[in-house]
């Protein structure tokens, strides 16, 4: 099946009680069994869900996985990767990762004796190489970033893990799995935040981690029914429904995301404009060829660079909301250094690139003309 196909049909069944055509919500949280151990493959709701399960085996099939598992939160699926490793491993991650990720290996893991190495990974021969030692185990990446919009090439990562026996973890919350699917590039687990492009309507919390392996698939299925960080039937129906448009959005996302990338690049008040399709972007080739289209997250400085400009000009939009999250199909803007990236030290996070009046926009798909003239007299403030 083509991808378009994919979101509406994969793993998709009419209801067998009913002939529902679309996935109910098993509103229940146990089942009932004909006598002690005798029932129909449902036990108890952090266990299984039949809405969850059609979720899990829809985004599966559309990462090119063999096993999916739902969270409530992409946090909560990234806590459950970090969970497959023992006091002592060590991962390398890219230094331009999500703030709470960021925030929950240092904070969160590092009390537990897993050690983090944050490095640049745009050259990732030259900055892999180096940290690796005889405990790592893990080295995770997001591509593109957020919010610098940097391209990690993840064939050549997966080529260096595999000469050294690591795992390969992708956050692909950025991309979604139709612009591009990591797993056939290599990757041993893709995750999720599906709250973003995935649900697409900002109206759900949920997390996915897909891949491969069977004991990798059985540890995460345990820590999903032990910890019980799970997702609620109506998300999952959400997100199931979400799903159905997720091509024809991002379509629309990537289109709009190219016209305000450009338009913001002519600006007068604008510095940098960060978008991968740009041909002078340092990795565009890698993300022409890694990627389907360059994406609907573009972010920019201002030539006055303060946290008060910032502020300004996100505070005079009137159709871009001033909001944290991305990926819903109406536009939203956020400043990186005061929300998403606030729990980064002041000093990492200008290495990174997030300046004062940095200012990250989740292009919506409204009609591309009134976003630009949005963003123009916002800009004129
Ligand atoms: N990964 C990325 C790239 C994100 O942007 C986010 C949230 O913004 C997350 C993970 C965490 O996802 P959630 O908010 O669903 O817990």
């Amino acid at each position: 099946m083509k991808f378009g196909t994919k979101v509406i049909h994969a793993g998709i069944t009419p209801d067998p009680s009913t002939g529902a055509i679309m996935t109910p919500i098993y509103q229940t949280s146990t089942y009932v069994q004909a006598a002690p151990g005798d029932h129909q493959g449902y036990e108890y709701g952090r266990t299984q869900n039949p809405t969850r399960n059609a979720l899990q085996q829809n985004l599966a099939a559309l990462e090119g996985a063999r096993f999916g598992v739902c969270f409530a939160s992409g946090m909560a699926a990234t806590d459950t990767i970090i969970r497959l490793l023992e006091p002592g491993d060590e991962v390398i991650a890219a230094s331009d990762l999500y703030g709470g990720t960021y925030r929950l290996f240092t904070k969160g893991y590092e009390r537990y004796g897993l050690k983090f190495h944050f490095t640049d990974m745009t050259d990732p021969a030259a900055a892999i190489a180096p940290l690796i030692n005889a405990n790592t185990k893990l080295i995770w990446i997001e591509t593109p970033s957020n919010p610098m919009l940097n391209i990690i090439d993840i064939e050549a990562v997966v080529k260096i893990a595999k000469a050294n026996g690591l795992k390969v973890c992708v956050d692909n919350t950025f991309a979604s799995p139709y612009l591009q699917q990591p797993m056939r590039l290599g990757a041993d687990i893709v995750v999720h935040s599906a709250t973003k492009y995935i649900n697409g309507h900002s109206d759900v919390i949920m997390g996915a981690v897909l891949c491969d392996d069977e004991e990798i698939h059985e540890r995460l299925c345990f820590y999903q029914n032990a910890v019980g960080a799970v997702p609620g039937p109506m998300d999952c129906f959400l997100t199931l429904r979400g799903i159905k448009t997720l091509h024809l959005r991002i379509e629309q996302h990537c289109k709009n995301g190219a016209a305000i990338a450009h338009f913001l690049r002519d600006h007068a008040a604008v510095d940098k404009v960060h978008w991968p399709g740009f041909e002078d972007h340092t990795n565009h080739a890698i993300a022409a060829r890694q990627m389907r289209h360059f994406g609907g997250m573009v972010s920019f400085s201002l030539k006055k660079d303060t946290l008060a400009d910032g502020v300004r000009v996100m505070s005079a939009t009137k159709l871009f909301a001033l909001a944290e999250s991305l990926g819903g199909v109406e536009s939203l803007i956020g400043h990186p250094a005061t929300m998403t990236h606030a729990s980064i030290p002041l000093e990492e996070r200008l290495k990174t690139g997030v300046v004062d009046s940095l200012i990250r926009l989740s292009v919506g798909i409204e009609d591309p003309d009134d976003l630009i003239a949005d963003l123009a007299q916002a800009l004129e403030h």
